[in-house]
């Protein structure tokens, strides 16, 4: 037992447990408090403490995604003593929410993650890779490559290992949406569906009993109306506390937005010109979308040129949409149950050995290639880009949210000059943006979707959003009601 441990009793009921290791101390009380231990001004690295009673549970725990100097903070945990949360409920599997729990063993974290069972099926697999590629990247450092780092950059971090991302899968506790379970004697859990992605939940946590009791709602991402085949978000039936995301706070979706339209003609456009198109995609969700819209060009007969997927996490995520079909919107879900996959299309080609990639390369032909990662920090689609970018025969198309620091955001500006993996690149590609693309629903969408809770909260929470997106959006609830709108900064803890 280290010096730490000796400090503590470990009556769970105790007020404050002493530590010289964490700065954020639990206190018990029967009113549920929260803080935001990530995500608090920023979109990405979501994870937020929920203490009620003698409980606590930590809803997600993501990777900051960004500059190198972001990439680094990722090393150092929320400041929390981790042996003493008692679950973990994560709303979906997006690197930014799930891409640190494989940390939290070594921390000593002793309980299980609750989740959607398709996240369930995904987020083994997705941890795995993760593991996989820090560990690549460490080898090539060491080996003497700096690919994509700064001169002076010291080595890349390792967040976890394979094992400890097989761990993370030995703790998944799949529930599927609506079904309630008691994580602790303080708090029940049930997850609704959020729309954005496959098994996206809302988390509702009943925290106390009685005249204490508090209904505290955490949105996660909350899905725009406009990306199928998932179905549109549907808004709780009641929450006293929302936890808000605000992505998009600050936007909204121009009313002429039609990407089909836009992907149409950059369909014509490639097969008349004989032209590349690199789609950056994240595995899950944005890709499923493309599909969704290439096979609808497909069956229109306006698609033309054929979709080569280089995405292995993608395509794995694709079968389990379409085991999911049911979370589809409902005429996708019936095309789905007939036996007619609105996700497959006669030109669709799944590229699963590097030699086919090579032969993708070399040939002339004019074709779509979708490849991840969407942000462009990584993955197959740095090699396509690599290639793409100094040849005005490709073009790059960018859809939704980038990230600051990353090469997606260097794109969307206009860079003319950019760097791919520390090669400084001239930008010789036509670059498109599609707008109308994003997974999160714009500002208005989230109104009214918290506008749609029968029993509304009393105070609202915004997390997962840059400060102009959060401010924006605080203007825009305050607006329609007297919400009382909370922008806390990291680590705020709030009694409620
Ligand atoms: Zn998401």
């Amino acid at each position: 037992m280290d010096s730490i441990v000796t400090e503590m009793s470990f009556n769970k009921s105790m007020i404050f447990k002493k530590s010289t290791r964490y700065t954020c101390l639990f206190v018990s009380s029967a009113r549920p408090a929260i803080t935001l231990l990530g995500a608090a001004g920023e979109v990405t690295g979501s994870c937020s403490l929920v203490e009620a009673g003698r409980s606590r549970i930590v809803v997600d725990c993501g990777m900051i995604r960004g500059s190198w100097e972001d990439e680094q903070r990722n090393l150092t945990l929320p400041k929390i003593d981790w042996r003493w949360v008692d679950a973990v409920v994560l709303t979906h599997v997006h690197l930014d929410h799930c891409g640190r729990l494989a940390m939290l063993f070594r921390h000593g974290f002793e309980g299980h993650v609750y989740c959607t069972p398709a996240t369930a099926e995904i987020l083994p697999r997705l941890a795995k890779s993760s593991a996989r590629l820090q560990r690549t990247k460490l080898a090539e450092f060491h080996a003497g490559g700096k690919p994509g780092l700064p001169e002076d950059a010291e080595e890349p971090p390792v967040l976890f290992s394979e094992r400890e991302a097989q761990l993370l899968a030995e703790r998944l506790r799949p529930i599927p949406y609506g079904l309630t379970e008691q994580l602790t004697e303080d708090v029940m859990l049930r997850l609704e569906p959020a729309g954005h992605i496959v098994g996206a939940g809302v988390v509702h946590l009943e925290c106390g009993t009685g005249t204490e009791s508090a209904r505290v709602v955490f949105s996660g991402d909350v899905g725009s109306k406009h990306v199928p085949p998932m179905a549109a978000p549907l808004s709780p039936k009641a929450a006293d506390i929302l936890v808000l995301e605000s992505t998009n706070g600050g936007r909204v979706r121009p009313k002429d937005a039609d990407p089909d339209a836009q992907l149409a003609a950059i369909a014509a456009d490639a097969f008349s010109k004989n032209r590349r198109v690199l789609f950056p995609t994240f595995a899950i969700g944005r890709a499923q979308n493309f599909l969704y819209r290439f096979a609808k060009l497909s069956r229109a007969n306006k698609l033309h040129v054929p979709v080569l997927f280089d995405a292995p996490t993608a395509i794995f995520a694709t079968g389990v949409y379409r085991r999911y079909s049911e979370q589809y919107r409902p005429e996708l879900a019936r095309q789905a149950q007939a036996g007619d996959d609105p996700l497959d299309f006669d030109e669709l080609h799944y590229i699963s050995k590097r030699r086919e990639m090579k032969e993708v390369k070399r040939s002339r032909e004019p074709a779509f290639v979708m490849a991840g990662s969407g942000f462009c920090d990584g993955g197959p689609i740095m090699e396509h880009l690599r290639h793409g970018l100094p040849n005005p025969d490709y073009t790059v198309v960018l859809g939704g949210f980038t990230a600051p620091d990353t090469l997606s955001r260097d794109l969307a500006n206009g860079e003319r000059e950019v760097s791919v993996e520390g090669t400084k690149i001239q930008v010789e590609a036509q670059i498109l943006s599609l707008e109308g693309m994003s997974g999160h629903a714009d500002g208005g969408t989230i109104v009214d979707w918290v506008h749609g809770i029968q029993d509304a909260p009393s105070i609202i929470m915004l997390n997962h959003g840059e400060d102009e997106a959060r401010l924006a959006l605080a203007k825009r609830l305050e607006a329609v009601r007297d919400w009382r709108v909370l922008r806390t900064a990291g680590e705020e803890r709030v009694e409620l």
